[in-house]
């Protein structure tokens, strides 16, 4: 761990390194160790259900990473602490490879993966998820890149390059957390794209502050224009749920459906899911 390396290396900047400092250091070399191992980093799947409706359209594979002596963290501790140390892309990968494979159970639905700055910068990412699909036999169509403005932003080079050749096989890229970035409404006319995934902190105050109504009114609006759908992050309230309904937003994600839950979880949630199909009576000259 951290401690045995840092008595000699770090000695030296013991006094005034905070406990913020050790603290990340120590998760790093921890977040090394785990991802040699397979099982304790793990990606759950959070559902996204259809605005009108309700049935479940897809859902979010979302890292978990129980630590043996921290207990739960944060995937918004850790990524950022993978991006720096160079562990991302093989996190990444390893995420993509298991949603895949878990997703090729949960028929028409579409599997949503979160892809960092630094995947997106590396030239062969696209072919990456391109065997990938190939190895699972997941439709590509099934498949969402979800990417953040800032990335999106950065739609030159070899980011840019990437996304066309996604998009070329069929995978579809969503603009993850909308409105937090440095992109403007009109940045939306220019996003190649097919979904926009409008931020939790504009459907918090959804209903009761006006002017966080009004902007995602506005989102949806221009989104629809261009043809991309529109999925509401962090939905908790029925009135959140209904108000995004009756303003023609796509697709709902929020605890107030679930949170992410593990992949058997999510099978029996299938199942269930399509139930109703099979009340449907038996075929003539069949008994149960
Ligand atoms: P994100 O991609 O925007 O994911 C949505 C986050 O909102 C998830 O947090 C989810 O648990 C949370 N959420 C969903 N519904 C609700 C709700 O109703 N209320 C509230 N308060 N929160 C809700 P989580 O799982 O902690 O992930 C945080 C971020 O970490 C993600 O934000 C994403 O940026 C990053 N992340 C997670 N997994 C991965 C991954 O595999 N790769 C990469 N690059 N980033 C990941
Ligand atoms: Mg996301
Ligand atoms: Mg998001
Ligand atoms: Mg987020």
């Amino acid at each position: 761990s951290a401690k045995s390396t840092g008595r000699g290396r770090f000695a030296f900047f013991d006094p005034v390194m905070d406990d913020a400092l050790r603290l990340r250091r120590e998760i790093e070399a921890d977040l090394r160790a785990a991802l040699q191992e397979s099982g304790e980093i793990v990606p759950y799947y959070q559902p996204i259900h259809a605005a009108a409706g309700h049935t479940i359209t897809g859902f979010e594979a979302l890292l978990r990473w129980r630590h043996p002596a921290l207990g739960w963290i944060s995937p918004d501790l850790f990524i950022p602490i993978a991006e720096e140390a160079g562990l991302i892309e093989m996190m990444g990968e390893r995420v993509l490879r298991e949603a895949c494979t878990a997703a090729v159970n949960w028929p028409n639905r579409t599997i949503a993966v979160n892809a960092s700055g630094p995947e997106l910068a590396n030239p062969g990412y696209a072919e990456r998820v391109a065997a990938i699909l190939r190895v699972t036999g997941l439709p590509p169509q099934r498949l969402e890149i979800e990417i953040t403005e800032t990335a999106a932003n950065g739609q030159i080079g070899t980011a840019a390059e990437n996304l066309a050749s996604l998009r070329a096989m069929g995978v579809r890229i969503a603009i993850d957390d909308f409105g937090t970035g440095f992109s403007s409404l009109a940045r939306l006319q220019q996003l190649r794209v097919d979904r926009v995934k409008i931020d939790r902190s504009f459907i918090h105050g959804f209903g009761d502050q006006d002017s966080d109504e009004v902007i995602v009114r506005a989102i949806i609006e221009l989104a629809h224009a261009r043809g991309l759908r529109v999925t509401a992050e962090g939905v908790e309230t029925l009135e959140q749920r209904e108000g995004l309904a009756r303003i023609g937003c796509d697709d709902l994600q929020g605890f107030i459906f679930s949170k992410a839950r593990p992949a058997p979880e999510i099978d029996r949630l299938v199942e269930a899911d399509d139930a109703p199909a099979n009340d449907m009576p038996a075929p003539r000259g069949r008994t149960a």
